[in-house]
């Protein structure tokens, strides 16, 4: 089959590999969409996202994806031969005290298909555990099958917000998890926002979408009155922490979500210690797939008008190069195997 591989620093190549083998418990899934996250172009340029290193070898990308059933594995439960399927890709191994404790996005022997060494869905086939999958209906689409990892990001971030209907949110970084966490929260009865985003076309969108409030940095907000209860921080700026501690209001939330490109951040500490602020960092997502699935499904969720760009598995490296130049108004580059 054919694969998008990381062979070093900025350099994805297009190769031949056998498809990977199937193991029990497994299912073999032909990929129709793979997004390309903000945390793949960090390692596509950096070799790490949020820690980590270098893959030792060639590794394939790419862990927002979706695709139809190929082959089952032995005793694998799941749907059958040539069902569309989207795929939440944090495996666990459901033994550990954090998988005891329904804590999975916690695993504490997590395997995540993209990060070092586990390949990810940049390829025509990836073998991926049967419980990870999800069955999606007519009315979602490939790309939307494949969004339904940074909307189960967004999810995951609301739920730990836990946010009650009349409260402001602001969001910092209008990018695609920014996006996804703004509509999560919407389907919670949310609609007081404000939106930081550098980006105009970005800001554009969040607006077209249900955005009050649409700011290019914090600073501009500060003092205009509009405090919101809780901050989502999206951006991974590494400045964006501390500007959400100055923006939220007194005995607010911070819900941090974006990955920080700097081990240590710095933020002055003083006004929220003095307004009683709540930091929570916010991991990956944890069930989320089947509830993304069914707010998309439902129409609760409309990701079908998501700004993105398309590239064949051949155009995979180009896209990369995209993808790591100054963000745009897409929010996600897709490849298509
Ligand atoms: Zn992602
Ligand atoms: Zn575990």
């Amino acid at each position: 089959m054919k694969a998008a591989k990381l062979c070093g620093p900025r350099d994805t190549r297009v190769v031949d590999v056998p498809v990977p083998e199937l193991q029990a418990g497994e299912v073999l899934v032909r990929v129709r969409a793979v997004a390309i996250c903000a945390s793949d172009i960090a390692i596509y340029e950096n070799g790490c996202a949020g820690g980590g290193v270098y893959p030792p070898g060639p590794m394939s990308q790419g862990h927002e994806f979706s695709g139809e059933i190929a082959a089952l594995g032995e005793g694998a439960d799941a749907p059958a031969v040539g069902t569309r399927v989207a795929v939440e890709p944090s495996w666990h191994c459901g033994q550990c005290d954090m998988c005891r404790e329904g804590l999975c996005n916690l695993c504490r022997n997590i395997v995540f298909p993209s990060y070092p060494p586990r390949d990810g869905a940049m390829a025509e086939y990836i073998t991926c555990p049967d419980y990870s999958v999800a069955a999606l209906p007519d009315s979602v689409s490939d790309i939307e099958g494949a969004l339904t990892e940074p909307l189960g990001v967004g999810i995951h971030a609301v739920r730990l917000a836990q946010l009650c209907g009349n409260e402001k949110v602001a969001i910092l970084g209008a990018g695609m998890v920014g996006i996804a966490t703004m509509l999560a929260a919407q389907v919670q009865g949310i609609d007081t926002f404000c939106v930081v985003e550098p980006v105009p076309e970005r800001r554009e969108f969040a607006e077209k979408i249900g955005a009050q409030v649409t700011a290019a940095t914090v600073g501009a907000l500060l003092g205009t009155g509009s405090e919101p209860h809780v901050v989502f921080e999206c951006s991974g700026d590494n400045a964006a922490l501390g500007e959400a501690l100055d923006l939220v209001r007194p005995n607010g939330r911070v819900i941090v979500v974006g990955i920080p490109e700097l081990p240590e951040i710095c933020f002055d500490c003083r006004r929220a210690r003095r307004n009683q602020i709540s930091i929570t960092f916010s991991r990956r997502s944890l069930n989320t797939l089947e509830t993304a699935v069914e707010l998309i499904a439902s129409d609760q969720v409309d990701l079908s008008a998501i700004p993105v760009r398309t590239f064949s598995l051949d155009e995979a490296p180009e896209a990369f190069a995209l993808a790591a130049q100054r963000p745009g108004p897409e929010l996600r580059f897709v490849v298509l195997p």
